[in-house]
């Protein structure tokens, strides 16, 4: 199925809704569709309903259409730097298959930026490639060991660096002190964390680590059992928290902010909120939304 006639039927039930809460889902799922292109949304005649939202008499209708739009131009933007970009004729069908195969046949694939026409993000990100220099402790054991564990938790991650750093450190430094040295015992352990959290099929462990729902010094006690665990356990509390977000992503944001550096694009114009997720004694988690590429995370 082509993106437009996907979107086709989302429109027409756009301009059909007949409630302010109707209009607000339809936007949401609007809103996270990933395969905008100036042609899809000339096709389906999307930029044209959601155009219009945009003076509704509901303030959340209008905002949340205005948000879509200059999301979607942004997108377009993209598309046709990437259209005229440094490659320049090998790239249109380069864009042109992001719509059409690989977006298309992996609807379960997350909001991913690599499929919309832009080939700088790449969900292979390392120390490395994030120009991260892990160079803190001076010993050349201990600095490899924290990189082996930022390199684990960083390559599909859209988190910033800083963050990732933070943890990588705190990691590397836990287990420093539960093995009293960079003993046998360290080394085996920082490679039995490693080995887990690449794991392809335990997502939910690096995003818990991540993002400190995992606290770090629980996850360095971890048998490659629990881990494993961890994943099935944290499978539902991440849909769940994924909801959340999106709940979230629909109602007022805060403004654009520099705060935060999207750890994608490496830009800093970020929108975020905070809210109380878990008991009232835990900490806020903070959500944010690049406004730039749609990248999001979250940290608490
Ligand atoms: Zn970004």
């Amino acid at each position: 199925m082509s993106a437009a006639s996907e979107l086709k039927p989302l429109v027409k039930s756009l301009n059909s809704a007949s409630s302010e809460e109707e209009t607000l889902k339809i936007l949401n799922t609007l809103k996270d569709f990933a395969k905008i292109t100036e042609a899809v949304l000339r096709e389906s005649k999307a930029g044209l309903a959601v155009g219009k939202l945009r003076s509704n008499a509901s303030k959340p209708v209008s905002e949340l259409a205005k948000e879509i739009v200059r999301k979607w131009k942004h997108e377009v933007e993209r598309e046709k730097a990437a259209g005229g970009g440094s490659k320049g004729a090998a790239k249109p069908p380069a864009a042109k298959k992001a719509v059409s195969s690989s977006a298309a046949a992996t609807p379960s694939t997350p909001v991913t930026p690599s499929g919309s026409g832009g080939t700088k993000f790449n969900d292979t990100r390392s120390a490395k490639s994030d120009g991260i220099k892990v160079e803190y402790t001076g010993d050349k054991t201990r600095d490899k060991c924290a990189e082996l564990i930022y390199d684990a938790l960083v390559f599909d991650s859209g988190a910033p660096s800083e963050l990732i750093l933070n943890r990588a450190k705190d990691v590397e430094k836990t287990v420093l002190n539960d093995h009293g040295g960079t003993t046998a015992a360290y080394k085996a352990k920082i490679r039995s964390l490693f080995v887990n959290l690449k794991d392809k099929n335990n997502p939910g462990l690096r995003e818990s680590v991540i993002s400190g729902d995992l606290p770090v010094s629980r996850f360095c006690k971890m048998s490659s059992q629990d881990m494993a665990s961890e994943e099935r356990k944290r499978a539902d509390e991440l849909i769940a928290q994924q909801n959340l977000f999106n709940t979230l992503g629909a109602g007022e944001q805060e403004a654009e902010t520099d705060a935060f550096q999207c750890g994608r694009c490496k830009q800093r114009k970020c929108r975020y909120r905070q809210a109380q997720t878990r008991s009232a004694d835990e900490p806020m988690t903070t959500f944010v939304t690049c406004t730039v590429c749609n990248n999001r995370w979250k940290f608490s």
